[in-house]
């Protein structure tokens, strides 16, 4: 179910399992994606297209898909 004002987008890389390796930085096509202190984390959250190839390769189950809201995916920067 599509909640109005929301869009599905990487929800959250939860850094407790992301152990750091890149892959999911290479496997975005839009760039959404970036490392930082030896996390991943969302640097361009408005550029998502909810494609999943960063969850499919991703070798920790660290990446979710869900609901974001229109406002905080424009807002793009997003730590966790
Ligand atoms: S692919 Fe998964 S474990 Fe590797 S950097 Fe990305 S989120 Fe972290
Ligand atoms: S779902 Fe697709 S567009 Fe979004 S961050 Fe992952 S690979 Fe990039």
């Amino acid at each position: 179910m599509i909640v109005l004002g929301t869009t599905i987008a990487i929800d959250e890389i939860d850094p407790y399992r992301c152990i750091g390796c890149g892959v999911c930085v290479q496997s975005c096509q839009n760039d959404v994606i970036r490392m930082k202190g030896g996390k991943a984390y969302r640097a361009h959250l408005e550029e998502c297209s909810g494609c999943t190839f960063c969850i499919e390769d991703c070798p920790r189950e660290a990446i979710s898909l869900g609901l974001v809201s229109e406002s905080k995916k424009q807002k793009g920067y997003q730590t966790k």
